[in-house]
This record gives C-alpha cells, structure tokens and sequence, in this order.
C-alpha cells in the first residue's frame, strides 16, 4: 500500500466531508474562481458557502 502520492482532496464546501465519488456539484466562486465542491445534501438543502480563498458567500 503505497498511498505517498497526494491526490486533490474534494471537499464539501459547506459540511467537510469528503465527495470524491460522490454526486456533488462544483463550481467556481464568481468572485475568484475558486473551485468549489459542495456535496449532494448541501445542494439540496441550498446551505450557504463560502470561498476559502476570498471570503465570498451565496447560495
Ligand atoms: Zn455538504
Ligand atoms: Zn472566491
């Protein structure tokens, strides 16, 4: 098991987890374009984000 190579982790914006695999949308912040991931639920639930890089938060 040689796990020494770093993927990208893809990440839910809004709750954490892990989405790799998962049914989650991406997108980029309007704002800097930023690319962000937000899993299945927090879509549903429209949770609010907000970008890691700028600050920016929407729907
Ligand atoms: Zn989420
Ligand atoms: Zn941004």
């Amino acid at each position: 098991m040689s796990e020494a190579t770093q993927k990208r982790k893809r990440k839910c914006i809004s709750c954490g987890i892990n989405i790799s695999g998962t049914n989650a949308a991406s997108f980029k912040c309007p704002e800097c374009g930023y690319r962000i991931y937000r899993c299945a639920k927090c879509r549903k639930q429209s949770n609010l984000y907000e970008c890691p890089d700028c600050g920016f938060t929407g729907p």
